[in-house]
């Protein structure tokens, strides 16, 4: 490809064709790009156990996994560096990222919300020395405003672990290992996810 802007433009129609719902580019380290990429989420994925998955959520997690892969490969093959971060990582904390790149805000829930998606997202990044613009590009640049007027992740608490602008974990951590996650239940944006 004969540019940047090229390669990049390749890389979000390539994304979005994948498999993702959501594309956006930022920087680390003020100078490191990131694609950061956000995947379909549904608590109706995890059995009711944090260990336990279903079929659809393997499925989910190879797509992305295969896609990765395929934008490591484009990058590479271009002459960059690509390392991928797959939605299991256990290493580090997507949201910041997500947030830069434009995939959504902070909801009150602690957890990345998008107008159109809600907290139904699962985010990967692809880590990379081509010089790709910071831009949102794509399906991605959709800030969930709705945040400023709703409670509803609040509300929905069964162990009410959001009171006084304070997130009280040790009220939340017996029910979310059982698998609670009505908060990011609650958050559901305009378009329907199965
Ligand atoms: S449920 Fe409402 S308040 Fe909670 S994160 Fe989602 S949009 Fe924001
Ligand atoms: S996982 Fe359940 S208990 Fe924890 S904050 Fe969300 S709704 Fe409340």
């Amino acid at each position: 490809m004969e540019n940047t802007a090229e390669i990049q433009n390749h890389l979000t129609n390539k994304i979005l064709q994948q498999g993702a719902l959501v594309v956006g580019y930022t920087i680390i380290r003020q100078k490191e790009p990131v694609i950061v990429i956000g995947f379909p989420f549904s608590d109706q994925w995890i059995l009711n156990h944090p260990f336990y998955i279903t079929k659809r959520f393997g499925e989910e997690v190879w797509t992305s996994w295969k896609l990765l892969r395929d934008v490591t490969q484009v990058l590479r093959s271009e002459g960059y560096s690509a390392d991928l971060k797959t939605p299991l990582s256990v290493f580090g904390d997507f949201r910041p990222l997500a947030v830069a790149a434009g995939l959504g805000n902070w909801g009150k829930n602690g957890l990345v919300t998008n107008t159109n998606y809600g907290s139904r997202l699962l985010f990967a990044a692809v880590f990379t020395n081509a010089p790709l613009q910071v831009s949102l590009t794509g399906n991605s640049g959709l800030i969930n405003e709705s945040c400023d007027n709703c409670t509803l992740c609040i509300d929905a608490c069964p162990a009410k672990a959001f009171q006084n602008n304070r997130f009280h974990k040790m009220r939340c951590f017996p029910k979310a290992i059982r698998g609670c996650s009505e908060c990011l239940q609650v958050c559901r944006g305009r378009v329907q996810l199965h």
